[in-house]
């Protein structure tokens, strides 16, 4: 599995990891045995939240990482309405016993609420020093909300911005992307398949995907996290609740797309105008 620089952290993280929205949802032995079969094949950034399940998505990563937690850089998220001063402390300390652990890789506020960010940061910085949470960051931000955390926290604080990015959603490469190039933050791709939505085999777009998969001997899904990746800052987290699922999106890791390959994609799947905020799902 490639890995690279997590931001300002200075951890290799792998470029590939694993989302678990909605994994309340699907069979819980086969999406804890996806999980695994993710970890054996390197995907070892485990993404979840308090809000998946309602921390029933955290219980089920606690099972799937019981025993391997060294092997796992662990990011959870709090919600908004718990982000004040002592919220974001008690929301930590609740995710920590449904994950089974004592201590969080990453901690991130998943989006931005009315709680004033400078106490979150506060409580994230807490957090930090109190060796509960490796890093910090951020979820659904856009540049400027982005440089308004900076001038609360200070350059070099902030780990990660997760955003939506994916084929049919690229206006985060407008503005967000290069403001984090240039402040040194990771940035996150969350449903990088479209949660659910991947173009299909019968589209133009698609039928581009197909050829290039092709004379790589890989899926489509393999390739749109081939161009997704090009960028050194961005990371893919899809969902796989399917242990072939799993392995099929680790091994996207090592593919190179040309030059050619790489502008066959960008104009079967533009990237459109830029518009204001980040895109949501
Ligand atoms: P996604 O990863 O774009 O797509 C997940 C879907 O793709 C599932 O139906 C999954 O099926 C399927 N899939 C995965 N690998 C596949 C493969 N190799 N072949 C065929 N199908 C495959 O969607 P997502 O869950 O919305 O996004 C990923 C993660 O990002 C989330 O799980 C979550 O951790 C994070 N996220 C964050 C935010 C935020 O606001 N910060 C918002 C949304 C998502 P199976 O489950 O059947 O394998």
């Amino acid at each position: 599995m490639k890995c690279r620089r997590f931001g300002p952290t200075g951890k290799q993280v792998s470029v590939i990891g694993q989302g678990t929205w909605n994994m309340e949802r699907d069979d819980r032995g086969a999406a804890i045995a996806a999980l695994r079969r993710g970890l054996d094949a390197g995907m070892h950034h485990i993404d979840t939240a308090e809000l998946y399940g309602d921390g029933r998505v955290e219980e089920l990563v606690g099972e799937a990482i019981a025993g391997r937690r060294g092997e796992v850089f662990l990011v959870s998220k709090v919600l908004p309405q718990n982000a004040s001063r002592r919220g974001t402390l008690q929301a930590c300390e609740r995710s920590l016993q449904r994950l089974r652990t004592d201590h969080l890789d990453g901690y991130l506020l998943h989006w931005p609420g009315s709680h004033p960010l400078a106490e979150t940061i506060a409580s994230f910085e807490e957090l930090q020093a109190a060796g509960k949470i490796g890093c910090w960051g951020l979820s659904n931000f856009d540049e400027a909300e982005l440089a308004g955390a900076i001038r609360i926290a200070g350059e070099g604080k902030i780990a990660c911005n997760q955003v939506l990015y994916h084929l049919e959603e690229r206006a985060i490469e407008h503005a967000v992307i290069p403001f984090c190039d240039e402040h040194g933050i990771a940035v996150v791709a969350y449903s990088p398949f479209g949660s659910g939505d991947f173009p299909s085999p019968a589209s133009p777009g698609g039928r581009v995907l197909a050829a290039i998969a092709a004379s790589h001997g890989a899926s489509p899904r393999q390739i749109a996290l081939a161009f997704l990746l090009r960028f050194s800052t961005v990371f893919a987290i899809p969902k796989a609740s399917r242990a072939e699922h799993a392995a099929e999106n680790a091994a996207a890791a090592e593919i190179e797309l040309t030059g050619g390959e790489l502008r066959r994609i960008d104009e079967a799947f533009p990237r459109g105008r830029r518009r204001r905020g980040v895109p949501t799902l």
